[in-house]
């Protein structure tokens, strides 16, 4: 666990080859106890609260940024260290949470994990809706594009401009709930905010306000190659290239290893793809392969519906 700014901490910093989320907390020094934002897959970075002196026992309320199990896969854990939690999402992505089963695609990413769902307490429906929960107004902001109901998490503390994101990193393709126009048009909304600090899904936390600007447009465009790639034009070497070296510079090392093999596997004699895939194999990621399951699965799809 690692402070941010006052009474907010980085539960769960990412590590590479873990497919759960980064957890964040805030500690409302109130009866409201503390507030986790996107409690993840896994129990035990949450009880290793208490090596800093915090009772998880004392966590009241639970927010999470959308409908992805990764975010949100532990919450029946956490029931059985308080049974009062409040649970809160958008409630177009409140079924993905209460729902007993998962579409291929989740079960196919998270092979092995056994979800039990929970029941949400507050679920979200206006844009710009705020939560007081202690000291702190906590406004939830839609931003579509990754999921149908992905909300972003705002609040100002000690003169800064923070917002908990959730996946802004993550794609906006059709078959995990997204859509590209909705993302662009979400994260342009959420640039207007001038963040100072933005606590991300999975990339933990970037900081200063130049910093949040320039990784949210690196985003927006990585997601514009992606939606190319994926849905569109797979054998694109200039922009499947441009994608990976992206990919690469934002630290997302195990999608791009995945993007360079695919590149490698179209031109066999591509030199440039194979430095880069040297650059990024440094980093050791774990390989999921999706890239080409992912392109057979959406084209044969399309020529189906046809
Ligand atoms: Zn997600």
């Amino acid at each position: 666990m690692k402070r941010i700014i006052g009474d907010v901490y980085n539960v769960k910093p990412y590590s590479l080859g873990h497919l759960d989320c980064s957890v964040y907390l805030i500690d409302t020094k109130t009866n409201d106890g503390l507030i986790l934002i996107d409690p993840g897959l896994y129990i035990e970075p949450i009880i290793n609260i208490k090596e800093y002196g915090y009772n998880p026992k004392n966590i009241r309320h639970c927010l999470i940024t959308h409908g992805h199990l990764d975010h949100f896969g532990v919450c029946h854990e956490l029931k059985k260290i308080n049974n009062n939690i409040s649970y809160y999402i958008h409630e177009l992505d409140a079924e993905k949470v209460e729902q007993t089963s998962y579409d291929s695609y989740i079960e196919n990413y998270y092979k092995g994990f056994e979800y039990r769902p929970i029941k949400i307490t507050i679920k979200i429906q206006k844009d710009g809706e705020n939560l007081r929960l202690g000291d702190y107004e906590i406004k939830c902001i839609s931003i579509p594009g990754h999921t149908l109901g992905s909300i972003a998490y705002y609040l100002e503390t000690e003169n800064q401009k923070i917002i908990f994101g959730g996946d802004i990193c993550g794609s906006a393709l059709k078959l995990s709930g997204g859509n590209l126009v909705n993302y662009i048009k979400s994260m342009e909304k959420i640039l207007e905010f001038d963040i100072d600090i933005l606590c991300e899904g999975h990339l933990n936390v970037i900081k200063p306000a130049e910093k949040v600007m320039e990784f949210i447009q690196a985003c927006m465009m990585m997601n514009e190659y992606v939606h190319i790639v994926l849905e569109e034009d797979p054998h694109n070497i200039e922009v499947l290239y441009n994608l990976t070296l992206l990919e690469y510079e934002l630290g997302l090392y195990d999608n791009a290893l995945d993007f360079c093999n695919y590149l490698i596997e179209i031109n066999p004699d591509n030199l440039k793809a194979k430095e880069l895939l040297k650059k990024i194999k440094r980093h050791n990621p774990p390989k999921f392969e999706f890239v080409k399951s992912y392109i057979e699965k959406f084209f044969s799809n399309q020529i189906y519906s046809k």
